[in-house]
């Protein structure tokens, strides 16, 4: 095995082939605090990609209700119990990864689903913590709110590190070099499925009727045109920002990315003790127990809180929030300009331009006569 660095778990660990970072790294941040669970991304991305045989039951994005819900069952309840809690000192994680964990003859730890286990996609939907026992004792009396639940969306995350890739016996998945983007080949795959099992996150699905294993494709051919994704075009509660991330050395102030994952630290990776280095992060949810949290997206998760809790005396992280789901487009840069934000190109190109603060217009409410139900 290779020694590699991941800076999420920030130290070297062993992977299965030498670290050979992407001319750039396909990324994306959701804000939990924003997402409805309208469920828009996945029937975008279902209509687009996998509306063919063999790919009914397959969500390569779904929507998932935390603490209860999973897609599919438990996936990472089991991922937890095969490592144990995550053990992390000063920012350093100190426990093994997937890959340092293997079992003799294996190249990643892992479990694989049951056809089953993939039957109900919206289970937990909307349960609440405990809420059944909490009635029992009075619930309505609680203050502050003791329930709780948020909405996970959940994509491929074209891991630095991917255990579809490591697992893989026949070389048939690959990290594009030009983007970061995790691709399986249908051509080179006889379905032995060990990326299925290998994959953490249960974002390979095998298509019995193809004999194949498919996955997202981060939408490349929209990529390759400077546009965001499906799921993210689509998105009705605007919590989803795709773009390019750096190695921290590397962080840029106007990359919208960078600024948020690495400069403010307010965007957390899924799970990062897996050892995978997966590039979506997320906003965690302000109001879901610390502890719980904590074991989902690491030791960030108190500074991300404070930061996003203060975001709207930030002037800068206001702005760049606003950005979100207000292009098609990817943004490269970003730069505030008075009370407005612009995104950027590629090539410096201007592709967007959003007041920081929404203007509100009142009306008056009666025109001649008739009173107006909506004045503003
Ligand atoms: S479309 Fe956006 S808001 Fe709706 S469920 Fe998907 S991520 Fe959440
Ligand atoms: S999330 Fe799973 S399928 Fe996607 S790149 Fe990582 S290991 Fe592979």
């Amino acid at each position: 095995m290779a020694r590699v660095n991941n800076w999420q778990i920030d130290r070297d660990m062993s992977y299965w082939y030498a670290e050979k970072r992407p001319k750039k790294q396909f990324a994306a941040i959701f804000d939990i605090n924003k997402c409805i669970a309208c469920q828009t991304c996945t029937i975008a991305c279902k209509t687009t990609w996998t509306s063919g045989r063999g790919q009914e039951y397959m969500l390569w994005n779904n929507v998932e209700s935390k603490p209860f819900g999973f897609y599919p069952i438990a996936w990472d309840v089991h991922a937890l119990e095969l490592l144990g809690a995550g053990d992390w000192k000063d920012g350093v994680y100190q426990g093994r990864t997937l890959f340092e964990a293997a079992r003799e003859g294996e190249r990643v730890l892992g479990w694989r689903p049951a056809a089953d286990d993939y039957a109900n996609p919206n289970l937990g939907e909307d349960d609440a913590l405990d809420a059944e026992a909490l009635i029992d004792k009075g619930l309505e009396l609680l203050v502050p709110q003791a329930v709780w639940f948020f909405y996970l969306a959940r994509i491929c995350n074209h891991c630095t590190y991917p255990a579809c890739l490591a697992a893989c016996p026949r070389g048939a998945i690959y990290k594009r070099p030009e983007d970061g983007i995790v691709l399986a080949d249908q051509k080179k795959c006889r379905g032995y499925r060990e990326c299925v099992k290998a994959c953490p996150y249960k974002k390979v699905f095998f298509n019995a009727d193809a004999g194949v294993s498919q996955k997202c494709i981060g939408c490349y051919p929209l990529i390759e045109q400077n546009e965001q994704p499906r799921c993210f075009q689509n998105c009705i509660g605007k919590i989803r920002n795709q773009g390019f991330l750096s190695r921290p050395e590397d962080a840029r102030e106007d990359n919208p990315l960078d600024y948020l994952v690495h400069i403010r630290k307010l965007a957390l990776p899924l799970l990062p003790q897996l050892g995978l280095e997966p590039n979506v992060y997320y906003v965690p949810p302000i109001h879901a127990p610390k502890t719980f949290l904590h074991q989902m997206f690491g030791p960030g998760v108190e500074h991300a809180l404070a930061t996003y809790k203060a975001a709207a005396e930030d002037p800068v992280l206001v702005a760049l929030l606003s950005l979100f789901g207000c292009t098609p487009k990817t943004i490269h840069r970003f730069k505030v300009i008075g009370d407005q934000v612009a995104g950027y190109d590629e090539k410096g190109g201007e592709i967007v331009r959003v007041p920081v603060k929404e203007p509100v217009w009142v009306r008056a409410p009666m025109k001649g006569d008739v009173p107006r139900l909506n004045v503003t």
